[in-house]
């Protein structure tokens, strides 16, 4: 039986890469911290026996026993909103957390794969974003503990890659969105679903003319699982090429869920870049992969599992297990 670590695995990517594995007949070892990991996402798998999980943070030594085959390291905060409130985590967990791995992953003569991000691109100059795209990215701005840590990531990977010659993959994951994402991260699916689930107005930063494409998770997913069993060592972007302004993104918010509650607008955030759009042709090439699932069908899915949600959930101020980590 092949051996899977998965950092972050009480996270939103992190659970459903458990799953996945799991239902490829792997065993598995989650690690996570509980910061912003929730363990309701994989209180299921806690019965399995090919499943074991630690309680650990990443940015600290890491110590698994036995043979390990792959390591994906998906532990990191992921919401503009958290790297606000946990800046220096941030950090840590994108470059010391990637160093224990890739470390581990030498002594264990396992094949690492690292989650990278459109971030790496900043507010990009040019559109839709291939991977040989170097970026605009301001080191010192709220997002820049996330981008330049990520972007350090890339950096030690590859420099693993060449030095110690360990077998790495990176991916740059765009806007995901799918069940399990924390309903008051602040990013802006949530943002929109919960507050039409609350009676509230939708919060439109900007003007709304701004632009993300969204990935549904099951189809990022897929990508990783083929770019993890490629031989592929440089970036892959994977993420779904429809693009649509933030103001599109409410109205179908809007209509998704028929609130009648209004759109209103509230100051941009600091560095929030103004078009993303992945440019898939080397996943297409490579992984032979592209996005199945269509943003009317994803979002459906999405809302039915929001609304399942105990209505505590909706009124809760953070998800985070460990709230008392966080000052204020
Ligand atoms: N956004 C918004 N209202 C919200 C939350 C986010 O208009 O309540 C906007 C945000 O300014 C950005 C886009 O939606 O332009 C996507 O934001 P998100 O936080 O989801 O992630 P990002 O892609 O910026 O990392």
């Amino acid at each position: 039986m092949k051996r899977v670590l998965i950092t972050g695995a009480a996270g939103f990517l992190g659970s459903h890469l458990c799953d996945r594995f799991i239902k490829e007949g792997y065993y598995v070892i989650g690690m996570d911290n509980l910061i912003t990991g929730n363990l309701k996402n994989i209180e299921h798998l806690f019965k399995l026996k090919e499943f074991e999980f630690y309680h650990h943070d990443v940015s600290k030594f890491i110590y698994v026993p036995g043979e390990l085959d792959y390591i994906l390291h998906f532990a990191s905060p992921a919401s503009p909103i958290d790297y606000l409130k946990i800046p220096i985590q941030t950090l840590k967990v994108g470059s010391l957390g990637t160093h224990n791995c890739l470390g581990l992953a030498k002594a264990k003569g396992a094949r690492m794969l690292i989650a990278s991000t459109s971030e790496v691109y900043g507010d990009p100059l040019i559109h839709p974003q291939t991977e040989d795209y170097w970026g605009n990215v301001n080191p010192i701005g709220p997002r820049g503990v996330y981008d330049e840590s990520k972007r350090f990531q890339e950096a030690i990977t590859m420099a693993y890659h060449r030095y110690h010659g360990v077998e790495t993959r990176i991916v740059r994951i765009f806007n995901t969105y799918g069940p399990r994402m924390r309903l008051n991260d602040g990013r802006v699916l949530p943002a929109f679903i919960g507050q039409a689930l609350r009676g509230e107005d939708l919060t439109v930063f900007g003007d709304g003319s701004q632009t993300r494409s969204f990935c549904y998770v099951d189809d990022l997913i897929e990508g990783i699982y083929r770019l993890l069993q490629s031989d592929y060592a440089e970036p892959v972007n994977v993420g779904n090429p429809d693009e649509i302004t933030i103001a599109q993104f409410a109205e179908e918010i809007i209509k998704l869920t028929g609130t009648d509650q209004k759109v209103i607008y509230k100051p941009l955030p600091v560095d929030d870049p103004m078009q993303r759009q992945p440019n898939i042709d080397r996943a297409r090439a490579i992984l032979g992969w592209e996005p199945k699932v269509s943003r009317a069908e994803g979002l459906k899915i999405t809302y039915e599992y929001f609304k399942s949600l105990p209505e505590e959930e909706l009124f809760k101020k953070d998800h985070n297990t460990f709230e008392g980590y966080i000052r204020k």
